[in-house]
């Protein structure tokens, strides 16, 4: 407990006595799940440019070689064995208890509908790789039902449906966010009596802004991350520490 950073109690006690909390989570609360960081210090992109250009949706559109590399890629993510940790637990508790707003993710991978929640509670604003979407007519499905493909022959699935170029339902590099999803999460934000964001540097946007905006609107804010953010200076408890030892007191669990 002597180890908890300065505050942790009093984030704590504002934690309990909210009553419509948007959790707004990064790559942060999915490292404890064996998900690498693509961003951070020793992310997978910082430790390897080529590895964000072939993320780049230019590339992916335009060399065969690029996407067939992104299948082969997407056939051995961790994500696939990943198991919710006991961060999106806690996070699902939020949900159980009826305090929880929604959950504004950054990350891909899922988990948070793994711990639990209500679908309809997680929005997504980069996206899913858990679905495939064809960039010609839109058509979405499992991303399993493209990795059988894939494991079956076809080095470059298309769609069923048009035979256009199919990805993972994800925002790539240089590709523009769903208006509708980004929206969604600005307006919960604004709805929020308390902003808790969880492993995030607060540097991508327009995500980040959502802290701002929860902020304007009288919202209090919390900030746990590991590491110090590009929004430290809205918090009204900035807690840098480990995720698995301080979120456990903030949930009161
Ligand atoms: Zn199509």
């Amino acid at each position: 407990m002597s180890d908890l950073p300065v505050g942790t109690q009093a984030a704590a006690d504002a934690v309990r006595a909210a009553e419509r909390i948007v959790v707004l989570t990064g790559a942060g609360i999915s490292t404890d799940s064996g998900i690498p960081d693509f961003r951070g210090p020793n992310g997978v992109w910082t430790r390897n440019p080529a590895a964000e250009k072939a993320s780049n949706i230019r590339y992916y559109l335009s060399d065969p070689e690029v996407r067939k590399a992104a299948w082969l890629n997407r056939l051995d993510t961790p994500v696939w064995t990943a198991e919710p940790n006991l961060g999106h637990q806690l996070v699902y508790e939020l949900e159980r208890r009826g305090q929880l707003r929604a959950v504004v993710t950054q990350n891909i991978d899922g988990l948070h509908q793994a711990a639990g929640h209500d679908p309809e509670n997680v929005i997504e604003v980069h996206g899913t790789v858990r679905s495939t979407r064809c960039w010609e007519c839109g058509d979405v499905r499992p991303m399993r039902e493209a990795l059988d493909r894939v494991r079956g022959g076809e080095a470059d699935p298309p769609c069923l449906v048009c035979g256009g170029i199919i990805k993972s339902d994800t925002i790539s590099f240089g590709q523009s966010l769903v208006p509708e999803v980004i929206d969604r999460a600005f307006q919960v934000s604004s709805e929020c009596d308390l902003m808790l964001a969880i492993g995030s540097t607060l540097s991508v946007y327009p995500a980040a802004n959502c802290v701002p905006t929860a902020k304007r609107a009288g919202a209090s804010v919390v900030i746990l991350n590991g590491q110090h953010t590009e929004m430290d200076r809205h918090a009204d408890h900035l807690l840098i520490g480990q995720i698995s030892e301080v979120l456990p007191v903030l949930v009161g669990r």
